[in-house]
């Protein structure tokens, strides 16, 4: 086995009198990407990221034991992360008016909340105002990718041509033929791991060595085949074979992925900082400026064109102008469109690249909730095994919709679950009795629970946005992001069909069903943000171009989801890397011809 103990990439000194090629916002999947492979064509890139760096190993301690943390991982006093509760019955800004000290999204609830404190935001510096909403942000060099889930996916022509198969919505500008070379150009710098199935909705990727299921899920796979089904293993965006990159090791099956929020710190899940922006700081043409918090992209006011990105400082609170010749937007999402809208001039009045109205709009995202726990009960009694010490349990794609026809909605959903031996048994708190009885009871059902949950296509709604709100503003002075932002019928039908036939699964497998989940979780549940400056080929309806560059202004591209056209069900972090290094490679081809 293969420990990282490499120095990080050299930091090169930033220089911002000079003009560079590139400047990039956000060091997330979408920045990271537009670094590494811009750099890789020999462009001078500055990459600006709003949050600090900070020794990520020392965070994330993927091999420390409960016991051996002061408080069993539980976040200090004074500092609270948002319930459930909170979201619905309170209205952003959620921290205001609070006693507490810092405030953190629901994120930082889960066990082990001290180890994301440094890594999710306070909420107190960085409201947001309108319709509820869960928003979980990371401000620090990689961004959400520090502590992503890795369940990594590809999308189909079922999502990229959704309108022609169903009627709803647009077709995006692609098909599933123009990014699948660029998935495979993910997956082989990245490594994935998982195990070829040949579903036409959900492609297979070039696989690494697969994660191998547990007793139950195996069960539950060989059962659901007879329905036509498929379990498969939990596809990862984590390398199990290793990948040529010094900064990375293999993954032995041995940390936190299975147990609490946190990256895995032997680097064998992909994270942004060591996957692509310590490898792009190596070729010599990467210069990273963290603490460095984008609030404009400035225009020259003779072409219209961007010329460059005014930043703020977020330790001496001075503001600071970089040059370029393109600028790459990659802030995610949500904070992408609040780039866009927050840079107002004479020639985009509306903020840049919206001459459609379309910038904010069309906000679509997965919602969560319905799922089903059960008990296996030939499993109770059996003699532990190591089941958590995975990336992941087991994926369960998308059926409705494809060649049937549901009634009440729309798209589909796909489960994500698991089952097996973790390292807080199951059913502990649910388990009757007391003492050696109590132990023996808890011991014997451990290994025999699974559960799953469903993550569901949202519908693309222009009515869907966000907004700046004209009064609230950050610590920074930056005006706030204001959400209108509501689930439809579509998504309440599908959320009753999912809770039915989680259920239904279980039934059929002969699992004895504990509990059926109907609740949808709070917009936002999801993390998968998506949709905001979508891509077209009309200019009156949508804000970018097949290669993620504004129709408005030629030299301004947006990398990450914002660009998406619909959310499809499957999650997103490989197909904004895939469509990035499309982009990129596009955009470093224009350049040279100097058509930039
Ligand atoms: C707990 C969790 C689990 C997840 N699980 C999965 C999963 O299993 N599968 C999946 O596909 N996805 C998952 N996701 C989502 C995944 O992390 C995101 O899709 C992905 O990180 C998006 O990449 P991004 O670059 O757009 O945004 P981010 O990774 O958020 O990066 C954006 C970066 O931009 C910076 N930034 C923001 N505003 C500015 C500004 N004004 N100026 C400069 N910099 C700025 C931020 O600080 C951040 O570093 C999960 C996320 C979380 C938090
Ligand atoms: S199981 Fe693998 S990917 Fe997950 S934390 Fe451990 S080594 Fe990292």
């Amino acid at each position: 086995m293969t420990l990282v103990r490499v120095a990080l990439a050299q930091e090169r000194e930033v220089d911002l009198s000079i003009t560079y090629d590139a400047v990039v916002v956000g060091s997330g999947a979408a920045g990271g990407m537009a670094a590494h492979v811009l750099t890789s064509q020999g462009m001078k890139v500055l990459l600006l990221e709003a949050g600090k760096k900070i020794p990520i190993e020392q965070e994330l301690r993927s091999m420390e034991w409960p016991y051996e943390h002061p408080r069993r991982g539980e976040m200090p006093p004074g500092s609270h992360a948002i319930r459930h509760n909170e979201y619905n019955i309170r209205q952003p800004p959620y921290a205001k008016k609070t006693a507490f000290k810092h405030v953190y999204s629901y994120v930082g609830g889960w066990g082990g909340s001290d180890y994301v404190k440094n890594i999710l935001v306070d909420e107190k510096d960085h409201p947001y105002t309108g319709t509820r909403y869960a928003w979980v942000r990371a401000r620090l060099l990689g961004g959400k990718t520090n502590i992503w889930g890795r369940l990594a996916l590809r999308l189909s022509d079922y999502d990229f041509k959704g309108k022609t198969h169903d009627g709803y919505g647009e077709d995006w500008p692609i098909s599933y033929a123009d990014i699948e070379p660029y998935y495979d150009k993910v997956d082989l710098y990245l490594g994935i791991s998982g195990y070829k199935e040949n579903l036409p909705h959900l492609p297979d990727s070039q696989f690494q060595r697969h994660n191998k299921l547990t007793a139950s899920e195996l069960m539950l796979r060989k059962s659901l085949a007879k329905m036509g089904r498929t379990v498969t293993p939990y596809r990862a965006g984590v390398t199990t074979d290793g990948v040529k990159n010094k900064y990375r090791s293999k993954c032995f099956g041995r940390g936190a992925c299975g147990r609490r929020p946190g990256g895995c710190d032997i680097h064998a899940a992909f994270d942004s900082p060591t996957g692509l922006i310590y490898p792009a700081m190596d070729t010599g043409n990467l210069t990273l400026r963290t603490n460095s918090i984008a609030h404009e992209i400035l225009v020259d006011p003779n072409t219209g064109k961007a010329r460059g990105v005014s930043f703020v400082d977020s330790q001496n609170h001075r503001t600071y102008e970089a040059k370029a010749r393109v600028v790459i937007v990659g802030a995610s999402t949500l904070e992408s469109a609040r780039l866009l809208l927050l840079s107002k001039s004479r020639q985009h009045p509306n903020g840049i690249g919206n001459s459609s109205n379309h910038v904010g709009h069309n906000f679509c995202e997965h919602v969560m909730g319905p799922g089903a726990t059960g008990l296996v009960k030939e499993l109770v009694g059996r003699a532990p095994t190591l089941d958590d010490g995975k990336p992941g349990g087991f994926y369960l794609p998308r059926f409705r919709n494809l060649q049937d026809k549901q009634p009440g909605f729309v798209r589909g959903y796909g489960f994500e679950g698991g089952g097996g031996f973790g390292i807080f048994p199951d059913g502990a708190f649910d388990a009757p009795g007391f003492g050696g009885q109590f132990k023996k009871t808890v011991r014997e059902h451990a290994g025999a629970f699974i559960s799953m949950g469903g993550f569901g296509e949202v519908l693309a709604r222009y009515e869907n946005y966000m907004d700046l709100d004209p009064t609230v503003k950050d610590r920074w002075g930056i005006p706030a992001l204001r959400f209108h932002y509501q689930f439809s019928d579509n998504e309440k039908k599908m959320c009753e069909d999912m809770a039915a036939t989680a259920r239904e699964m279980f039934e059929e497998a002969g699992v004895e069903i504990i509990g059926v989940d109907k609740e949808m979780l709070t917009e936002g549940w999801s993390i998968h943000e998506l949709g905001t400056a979508r891509m077209g080929t009309d200019p009156k309806t949508s804000v970018l171009n097949q290669f993620q560059q504004s129709h408005d202004v030629r030299n301004l591209f947006v990398v990450d989801g914002s660009s998406h056209v619909s959310a499809s069900c499957q999650n997103p972090t490989w197909t904004i890397m895939a469509l990035a290094w499309r982009s990129c490679e596009h955009l470093a081809d224009e350049f040279k011809r100097g058509n930039l």
